[in-house]
């Protein structure tokens, strides 16, 4: 058997005065056509990255509407995960090829899985390619299968692309954040555009009264007396964080006390994630006003919070994104935030709204540099994203657009 991954348990009614009124109730109306569906959701690890951050919130919420839904995970080696690694950089445009022999991996590690798989689903959800390959090894028997793409794939890798295309096409659907992400040539006739959002209930995303957000950022070293800004981000080269730092030294040319915090976490998927911590460590040592952070020494949802809520601004420098929750999550505390105008950023930012688009280290240097000597203007920056969050990505907007489409592929249409 695949490992399941444990859930709490959530209630839909404990949104209300949170979520919009009309969205809980076309959350009920939407799954009740689907009460007892099975419903498997598949991805690659449980802790660590955005698609983790959605499953927990969502498969509770499932069981809680009248379905029966579980998370369950691939396994694999390291070997597996350095290819689906690199077939998640190539899909977002990365140069460097799959080999034959990386190749093969991937294909040994999906037969393994596929032969874990069992259980009984109506619908099955894989998201990203790591768990892609199943369908090659197995049936679909009774269920529908919907590959569920968190990336840009908009400009794929042309080799990467043709390996993977032929196990998507076994699908029966597929979701992508944008429709500038569907890659060309993409087989499937079936495409929703959904985008991902942020569970407003989660510890991450809580109120957190001031004074505690300031104990747990002392607690680690972080001096909350003196303006702070904060990229929250796996260790990954599309995240840029050397462009963090170098953006946050420019800015500290005008603004001397200010701080930075990197923290990042290292998931199962994701070997290449210590290379970039240690270029990250090398870069900063030395410089007391630069705090590096991780999982791994316990800075968890609540510290994430914590740096949310109380940075002047936050910054996701992201030059390839598939959504970018940790806007989101920054938004919903009404902390603006620095972007890359990328991916599924400006459409939680549009102009006006959030906080600073930027294209380059010193279009992010001036941003950080605006927002953190601005303080109204950076408040109603905040304010008016979190308006925008509120209305269009928080997570019952997310479980109902699945709930749709799994009740009209459930209708044949
Ligand atoms: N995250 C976290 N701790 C970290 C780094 C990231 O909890 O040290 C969370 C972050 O709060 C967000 C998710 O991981 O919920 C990252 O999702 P996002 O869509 O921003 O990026 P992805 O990692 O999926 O590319």
């Amino acid at each position: 058997m695949l490992d399941l991954v444990d859930v709490g348990e959530r209630s839909v009614d404990s949104y209300r005065g949170v979520a919009p009124d009309q969205l809980l109730e076309q959350l009920r109306e939407v799954s009740r056509k689907l009460q007892g569906a099975r419903v498997l959701h598949l991805n690659a690890t449980p802790y660590g990255g955005g698609v983790s951050e959605l499953l927990r919130s969502i498969v509770p919420l499932l069981n809680d509407l009248g379905l029966k839904a579980e998370w369950r995970i691939v396994t694999g080696n390291q070997s597996f995960f350095e290819v689906t690694k690199a077939i998640h950089n190539g899909l977002q445009g990365g140069l460097l090829d799959v080999s034959p022999a990386q190749q093969t991996a991937y294909l040994e590690t999906s037969r393994v899985n596929a032969r874990a798989f069992s259980g009984e689903y109506d619908f099955v959800f894989i998201h990203d390619p790591q768990p892609a390959g199943i369908l090659a090894f197995r049936d679909k028997e009774a269920a529908r299968w919907i590959w569920r793409c968190h990336i840009d794939t908009s400009c794929p890798n042309r080799q990467i692309w043709s390996f993977l295309r032929p196990f998507i096409a076994r699908f029966d659907a597929a979701i992508f954040t944008l429709p500038d992400f569907i890659p060309p040539d993409f087989p499937l006739s079936r495409i929703e555009i959904i985008a991902p959002a942020i569970d407003p209930q989660s510890p991450k995303n809580l109120p957190l009264p001031e004074p505690i957000a300031r104990q747990l950022l002392e607690w680690i070293g972080v001096r909350t007396q003196r303006p702070l800004v904060t990229q929250v981000s796996r260790f990954d080269p599309w995240k840029d964080p050397l462009g963090v730092i170098h953006a946050y030294r420019l800015a500290r040319a005008k603004i001397p006390e200010l701080q930075l915090a990197l923290v990042g976490s290292l998931a199962l998927d994701d070997p290449g994630g210590w290379d970039i911590y240690r270029g990250i460590e090398a870069e900063v040592e030395g410089d007391p006003l630069i705090h590096v952070f991780t999982n791994l020494v316990g800075v968890g949802n609540i510290e994430v919070n914590a740096f949310q809520t109380l940075s002047a601004v936050t910054i996701q420098k992201s030059l390839r994104e598939g959504f970018g929750l940790v806007v989101s999550e920054s938004l919903w505390k009404g902390t603006p935030v620095v972007a890359g105008r990328t991916g599924g950023i400006p459409m939680q930012m549009p102009e006006g709204v959030g906080g600073i688009l930027v294209d380059t280290v010193e279009e992010c240097a001036e941003g950080i540099v605006t927002l953190v000597s601005d303080r109204e203007r950076a408040k109603a920056l905040g304010a008016s994203g979190r308006d925008r969050v509120r209305e269009h990505f928080l997570i019952p907007r997310l479980v109902r657009d699945e709930l749709a489409l799994m009740s009209r592929l459930a209708a044949g249409d």
